[in-house]
């Protein structure tokens, strides 16, 4: 423990904590914000163009990121790199426990975010790293000229299906119905790729391969029962999102898909706990919605503190 207690500790550093971190600042708190090994930004810095933040359009995730991490800099934020592994926040001092030290503070926001959901059909985990990827713009350029296959159809699966268009030669988006979930602007721009191919009302059973990488896939149209193998090099999974919420389960209210329940004001079940962006229960993940729980969230820690 470091014998300090602070106003307030943020736990993660994706737009939801910076965001928070800027008016925590505001605020005049006595606060650290704690980025996990391997640094911040979260989810966002997988995404190569966000065209839907106000201002900025054309920018990708990493420099959106980058821009809400340098801002929190100029106001001298401190950071903190360790990874929370619990919280005990029974009393009116709570305390975060990290792989590192422990914080003792008065209030606390949960802003750690979400992760990528898995297929679970066979091959996935052996593939991973092989030619089985939940993030395109990390690994696409390993694929240039080749053959992939995204699976999903939500905005991930349609983003990545374009990012990768422009580096495959043929990117093939596998999905279950037979309309995607992703926004319209994106499904506009999407089928405008010539080289991508929808495969509509489909599943994908099993990921095989050759020499230790990912050579084809199993795929089954729920329509008809057919089975067919398509051979790829690699498969992307984007078939959605699971909260960062397994530290905290236990202590506080969680829904039944694990997100923390709290409402617009970001209070969880436990007085001076806050949760903020995608680890929240709410309708809508993104980047806006994250960043504006952020502000929200510190809103209530300063009526919660007074
Ligand atoms: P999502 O919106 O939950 O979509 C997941 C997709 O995967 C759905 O199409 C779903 O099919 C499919 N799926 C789920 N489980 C499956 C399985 N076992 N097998 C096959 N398909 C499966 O998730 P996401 O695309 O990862 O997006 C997560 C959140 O981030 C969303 O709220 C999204 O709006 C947001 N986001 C926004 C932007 C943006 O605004 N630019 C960019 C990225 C992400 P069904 O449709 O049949 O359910």
């Amino acid at each position: 423990m470091e014998g300090i207690t602070y106003d307030l500790v943020i736990i993660g550093a994706g737009p939801a904590g910076l965001a928070a971190a800027i008016y925590a600042k505001r605020a005049r708190l006595n606060f650290i914000v704690i980025e996990k090994t391997g640094g911040f930004g979260g989810q966002i810095l997988e995404t190569p163009d966000v065209d839907n933040y106000p201002g900025l359009m054309g920018s990708s995730g990493f420099d959106l990121a980058q821009a809400f991490r340098d801002h929190c800099e100029k106001l001298d934020v401190k950071f903190v790199t360790d990874n929370v592994v619990g919280i005990e926040v029974s009393g009116s001092i709570k305390q975060v426990f990290g792989e590192e030290d422990g914080y003792d503070c008065r209030a606390v926001i949960i802003a750690t975010g979400a992760r990528h959901a898995k297929l679970k059909v066979p091959g996935e985990d052996e593939y991973a790293g092989a030619g089985v990827s939940y993030c395109a713009t990390c690994d696409g350029a390993f694929f240039r000229n080749k053959t992939v296959a995204v699976i999903g159809g939500g905005d991930v699966a349609v983003e990545d299906a374009m990012f990768l268009s422009n580096l495959c030669e043929k990117v093939y988006l596998i999905h279950r119905r037979g309309e995607l979930r992703a926004a319209k602007s994106l499904q506009e721009k999407l089928f405008e790729k010539p080289n991508v191919e929808m495969v509509w009302d489909t599943v994908a059973t099993e990921i095989k391969g050759e020499n230790m990488m990912v050579s084809s896939l199993m795929l089954k149209d729920v329509q008809t029962g057919n089975e067919t193998e398509l051979p790829v090099n690699g498969v992307f999974v984007a078939v959605g999102i699971l909260p960062n919420s397994n530290e905290f389960t236990g202590k506080l209210a969680v829904n039944s898909g694990g997100y923390i329940v709290a409402g617009e004001d970001c209070a969880a079940s436990v007085p001076g706990v806050f949760a903020a962006g995608d680890v929240r229960e709410k309708k809508l993940r993104q980047v806006i919605t994250a960043a504006a729980d952020g502000a929200n969230a510190v809103t209530s820690v300063l009526e919660y503190l007074r």
